[in-house]
């Protein structure tokens, strides 16, 4: 990548139990690419094998709550009775030096950031059926039956929403996900607004 060339900021979102997750690790493991994970703030407690500053930065809800009145959010959202929000330190500066800033947050955030970053690519992972979802939420084992139900309530709700995003990805396969998001990459480096200026001399109207 030439050094004048600015990384693009790559949200990741969807329903809750989508995969999003995993999908981005896989992402992260595909070599070759400058990614960059922006980890997320969160009041949620630490679950078992996270790492502070690596999963997430876990702060108290007196922490967060400052962090909202200066300022310090790109955007956050409050997620069954917690709040998630992306630090927005270091963003800009990543993308200046030509990294490809990935996100991973819900669907209320990734609206937030559409609003905010118009260049960013808005990517909704979608389940292959309603009923895949459901099996995924089920078998995850993390969640007791109230909360199953709550999270597929909420996901019919954000399902029209993926028209809001540029592209869908379906998570058939998490490795076959990953692959069409860096083909997604691959497509907006080359688009001609984004490209055009660096052949501008070649490729000028005379
Ligand atoms: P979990 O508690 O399972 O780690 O995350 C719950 C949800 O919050 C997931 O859908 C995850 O993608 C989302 N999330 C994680 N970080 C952020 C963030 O910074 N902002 C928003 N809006 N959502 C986030």
């Amino acid at each position: 990548m030439k050094l004048n060339e600015r990384g693009l900021l790559v949200v990741i979102s969807g329903p809750s139990g989508v995969g999003k997750g995993t999908v981005r690790k896989a992402l992260f493991e595909i070599e070759g690419h400058d990614l960059v994970y922006s980890i997320s703030m969160t009041t949620r407690p630490p679950r078992e094998g996270e790492v502070d500053g690596e999963d997430y930065y876990f702060v108290s809800k007196e922490e967060f709550e400052r962090r909202i009145k200066e300022d310090k959010f790109l955007e956050y959202a409050e997620f069954v009775g917690n709040y998630y929000g992306t630090p927005k330190d270091k963003i800009d500066e990543q993308i200046d030096l030509g990294k490809e800033v990935v996100l991973e947050i819900e669907v209320q955030g990734a609206l937030q950031v559409r609003e905010k970053a118009k260049d960013g690519v808005f990517i909704f992972i979608a389940p292959p059926t309603k009923e895949a979802l459901f099996r995924r939420l089920l078998r995850r084992g993390t969640e007791n039956p109230k909360s199953i139900q709550n999270r597929m309530d909420k996901a019919e709700r954000e399902f029209p929403l993926a028209h809001k995003y540029d592209y869908i990805v379906v998570n058939d396969e998490v490795t076959n996900a990953a692959d069409r998001i860096i083909a997604i990459i691959r497509a907006e480096h080359a688009k001609t607004e984004r490209a055009i200026y660096k052949y501008k001399e070649m490729l000028e109207v005379k």
